[in-house]
């Protein structure tokens, strides 16, 4: 088996004036300043993309934006494209997260197309996927989650090992309830197995899987240390240095 290194994002959503992000960003730099085996990623509102990138500057924490559009550039009020992200120096760009899907009526399809521009562009696509309440308590959520990764990920071809997939239970997230390790480690040992039959043993094996949903410092080490948890995208915990760099260390 691929040793994959572990991954930690910090999505910050619509949080942050430009003083507390810069205050923020300050300080998981202070407290990260030595290399660590893990990858650090910050996902601050398109505002603070600027402000944080000067910040993180030659170190090992790396940028992240928390949504694009497909087209690199038109008439598209209010959007943003790839290319503007890699000129605020992003490694990374969260693409349809559950928000994004339930209130911005997201689907797998707008995923996809964000997807592939992306890769295009040289941005890491961090693709989310997860199941509401309800499709769990239906039992056919991993039928769900298959789909959602097969239709979000449709014709990427050679560029799958350049991507990133997130597990976020819709109703793990914000909630304060969590996905217990083991319920986590079904969902993504299942994905890893779809991921086997789109691309092969040896890219299924190398794709990173990050598990969200109230990830937390009591609770990170058990989630991380499931054999195909590879990281996690955090949301809430992720507004505070002491509780981001604490879930960044449990996954040491
Ligand atoms: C998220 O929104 O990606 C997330 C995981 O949020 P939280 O950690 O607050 O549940």
């Amino acid at each position: 088996m691929k040793l994959r290194k572990k991954i930690v994002a910090g999505n910050w959503k619509m949080n942050k004036s430009i003083s507390d992000g810069q205050d923020l960003a300050n300080g998981i730099k202070r407290e990260l300043a030595e290399n660590c085996d893990v990858d650090v990623v910050l996902c601050p509102p398109f505002t603070l993309l600027k402000s944080v990138s000067d910040i993180i500057d030659m170190t090992q924490i790396r940028l992240g934006a928390q949504n694009m559009h497909w087209e690199s550039d038109g008439a598209y009020t209010g959007e943003i494209s790839a290319g503007m992200l890699r000129d605020l120096f992003c490694h990374y760009v969260i693409l349809g997260h559950s928000e994004r899907r339930a209130m911005f009526g997201e689907t797998n399809q707008v995923v996809n197309r964000k997807v592939k521009a992306a890769l295009a562009r040289n941005l890491t696509p961090i693709v989310c996927v997860g199941e509401t309440l309800e499709e769990r308590d239906s039992g056919a959520y991993m039928k769900i989650i298959e789909t959602q990764v097969r239709e979000s990920l449709e014709g990427i071809g050679d560029d799958f090992e350049k991507i990133i997939l997130a597990y976020e239970p819709v109703w793990a997230i914000g909630t304060g309830r969590t996905a217990s390790p083991e319920q986590a480690q079904e969902v993504h040992a299942g994905i890893r197995a779809v991921l086997t039959e789109i691309a092969g043993k040896d890219v299924a094996e190398a794709i990173r899987i990050q598990y969200g949903g109230s990830v937390k410092p009591a609770n990170a080490r058990e989630l991380f240390g499931q054999p195909d948890i590879d990281g996690g995208l955090i949301g809430g915990a992720a507004l505070d240095v002491r509780s981001f760099v604490e879930i960044v260390r449990a996954a040491i």
